[in-house]
């Protein structure tokens, strides 16, 4: 089969979204945070993890917690103690910590709003940085996590584990407008239907436009 053109992958994306869109309509960001910082902390905590374990964590932490500061000098054992439901709580903790004390440093306890800026920030990759870009900062920003990696691959749209290269060709089919709520729209489609391992595609409302459509 010949490779499908950039200009009918827009086209089909165009479609595919029409329909998420409809079907989610209140895609959004499901992490709770009241500040830039406090989603970052946020998103750091869900690697590996549920949005709603993380929120019950943060619930409590974020009280206990608002400003960077207060995440610069609370012990690092003491902070492993509290998210440790988080899983992976020995990295996240170091993470969040000389983030935190990066922030207050270099910037003045106020959490810059570039990429550029952000990735150099101790604990946060392009993933991360692209989640607080979009949902707070508002810059269009096209988030790569499991479920973006795994649906795209199955919708024919990449065909690459690699999320840089992922981001890369799909800023180039999607409309820039769409980029932010593009990663909302796939997770609440991987976690309803297109599900890791056992897809409902006789449920999907993209199925005439995926080529992995598994009910035929
Ligand atoms: S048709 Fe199946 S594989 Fe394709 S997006 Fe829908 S659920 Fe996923």
């Amino acid at each position: 089969m010949p490779a499908e053109s950039l200009d009918n992958k827009r086209k089909r994306m165009k479609e595919v979204l029409r329909r998420l869109k409809a079907e989610y309509p209140d895609s959004k960001c499901s992490l709770q945070y009241n500040s830039p910082l406090q989603l970052l902390v946020a998103t750091i905590l869900s690697a590996q993890c549920t949005d709603a374990r993380v929120n019950k964590v943060t619930e409590k932490l974020f009280r206990k917690y608002p400003e960077p500061k207060d995440f610069a000098e609370v012990s690092l054992e003491q902070l492993k103690s509290e998210i440790y439901s988080t899983g992976f709580y020995n990295n996240k903790a170091k993470s969040i910590k000389s983030m935190a004390e990066t922030v207050l440093k270099k910037w003045n306890g106020i959490l810059p709003d570039t990429l550029d800026e952000m990735v150099k920030l101790p604990g946060v990759g392009r993933k991360t940085a692209n989640v607080v870009m979009g949902n707070v900062f508002h810059v269009p920003s096209l988030v790569v996590d499991t479920h973006v990696t795994r649906i795209a691959n199955l919708l024919g749209f990449v065909k690459t584990k690699d999320a840089v290269r992922i981001e890369k060709a799909l800023i180039k089919i999607v409309e820039k407008k769409d980029w932010t709520l593009f990663a909302h729209l796939l997770i609440d489609h991987g976690r309803a239907v297109c599900i890791a391992n056992r897809p409902k595609c006789d449920k999907c409302i993209i199925a005439e436009y995926c080529p992995s459509n598994f009910g035929g």
